[in-house]
C-alpha cells in the first residue's frame, strides 16, 4: 500500500468537477480530505491523503495532471531526530518503502530519505517521536499567495 499527502490546486471552473471522486472510481484509490479551501482569487486548494497501489497512485496523479490540476507533495520531507532514536525498530515494521530498515548485525535502524514516500506512518509508530514531517510552507504558511 502506497500512501501520500498531496496538495491539489485547481481553477474555479474545476471546483464542481468530481475529480477526487474519480480517483476512487477509476483508480481504486482511497482518499482522506484534510483541507479544502477556495481562495479569494477564485482558485481551489485541496490537501488530501491518497492511498492505493503504487501503480494506481501514479495513474491517478497522471489523471489529475491531465485535467489541468497542479499536484504537489504536501511535505518537503520526513526527518529523523537521531538524538532521540533508540533503534527500537518499530518504524521499520510500518514503512512501506523500506526507507527505514535494520542494519545487521549492528541492529542499527537506518533511514534512507531517498526512498521515503512521506506517508507519515513512521511518525505515528515511533514511541519517542524521533520521526517528524517537515511541513510545506506552501500549505501551512502561504495560503494567500
Ligand atoms: S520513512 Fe516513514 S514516512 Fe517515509 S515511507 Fe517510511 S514510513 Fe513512510
Ligand atoms: S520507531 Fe523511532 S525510536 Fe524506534 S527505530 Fe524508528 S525512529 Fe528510532
Amino acid at each position: 500500500m502506497y500512501s501520500k499527502i498531496i496538495i491539489l490546486r485547481f481553477p474555479l471552473d474545476k471546483v464542481h468537477n468530481p475529480l477526487v471522486c474519480n480517483l476512487s472510481k477509476r483508480y481504486n484509490l482511497t482518499f482522506n480530505i484534510l483541507k479544502a479551501t477556495i481562495f479569494p482569487r477564485k482558485e481551489g486548494l485541496i490537501v488530501l491523503e491518497l492511498s492505493g497501489t503504487l501503480n494506481d497512485y501514479k495513474n491517478g496523479i497522471k489523471y489529475l495532471e491531465d485535467q489541468g490540476i497542479s499536484v504537489k507533495n504536501a511535505a518537503h520531507e520526513i526527518d529523523r531526530d537521531n538524538d532521540k532514536c533508540v533503534h527500537c525498530g518499530a518504524c521499520t515494521a510500518v514503512c512501506p518503502t523500506e526507507a527505514l530498515f535494520i542494519n545487521r548485525p549492528e541492529m542499527e535502524v537506518i533511514f534512507d530519505q531517498t526512498k521515503c514516500s512521506i506517508c507519515g506512518l513512521c511518525v505515528r509508530a515511533c514511541p519517542v517521536k524521533a520521526m517528524q514531517i517537515l511541513p510545506s510552507n506552501e500549505i501551512f504558511f502561504d495560503e494567500t499567495s
